[in-house]
């Protein structure tokens, strides 16, 4: 059992929750302090009841012991802590099964993102079932914005796709889209096309994106090249043998 569950927090919050943020943190120990309150003004301004679940992926740093710090300050607060490091997917995965809001927004730990984006892609739900961040101008080296180019124009062209920053994480969607999603490693990068092939609407918007002042990426260019490569081949894969019908009769 990887997955180290705290099945009682539902009972924390009392009152509907609308929006649910669910963020991944694999020793963010530095940027976490920063993020919380940033995140909690944005959100407290929607006067929409919310929750922040944070999954802490196996952490070796302080990351863990903040959260449940915070946690005590801000009741909206929840963690769900890994045993080990089992990735991001599975991170994303954790706290996406746990969140309770009928708008679900998932995010980096590291202020790469910024949460002031938040209102201006909620506006966009009233259109879209997904709204999903496009890094136009990214801060990140050069071979990883060159690279992350790349991989982009072949996802597109080999999945027959249009989305032009698959890699982003910020993003803002309606609870439905998951009910027919399963996730596997690495298709985090793929949630946009694998929604749209459930017929929903996803547009992506750009948003700010900013240099990772603490801590590293969690990512060699080479890793990330070869695996999503593969992923690729499994979504290429899943759009073509997509099943399909439209019914003309049942009696
Ligand atoms: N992350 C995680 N588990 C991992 C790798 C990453 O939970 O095994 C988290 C990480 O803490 C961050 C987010 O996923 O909140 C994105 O990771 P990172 O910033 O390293 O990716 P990059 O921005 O370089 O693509
Ligand atoms: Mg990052």
């Amino acid at each position: 059992m990887l997955y180290c569950q705290i099945n009682d927090f539902k009972d924390k919050d009392n009152g509907m929750i609308e929006i649910s943020v669910v963020i991944p943190v694999f020793n963010e120990e530095e940027n976490l302090p920063v993020l919380i309150p940033q995140l909690y003004g944005v959100l407290e301004k929607l006067k929409k009841p919310f929750e922040i679940i944070f999954v802490d992926d196996g952490s070796r740093d302080e990351s863990r012991n903040i959260i449940k710090e915070a946690s005590l300050h801000y009741p909206q607060i929840h963690m769900i802590g890994f045993k080990e490091n089992c990735g991001e997917t599975a991170a994303t995965d954790a706290g996406l099964r746990e969140a309770k809001g009928g708008i679900i927004i998932t995010m980096d730990a590291d202020l790469q993102n910024d949460p002031n984006d938040i209102p201006i892609m909620l506006e966009y739900l009233k259109e879209y079932d997904m709204v999903t961040g496009w890094r136009q101008t990214r801060e990140d080296s050069w071979i990883k914005r060159i690279t992350s180019k790349i991989a982009n124009k072949i996802r597109n062209w080999l999945s027959n796709e249009s989305i032009r920053d698959s890699g982003c994480t910020f993003r803002v969607f309606r609870r439905e889209c998951l009910k027919n999603i399963k996730l596997f490693k690495g298709m985090h990068r793929f949630m946009p096309t694998l929604f749209r092939m459930e017929g929903f609407r996803v547009i992506e918007i750009p948003i700010t994106h900013h240099p990772r002042r603490f801590g590293v990426s969690k990512y060699t260019t080479l890793n990330r090249m070869w695996s999503s490569f593969i992923d690729l081949l499994a979504v290429r894969w899943m759009k073509k043998r997509y099943i399909n019908f439209n019914i003309d009769e049942r009696i």
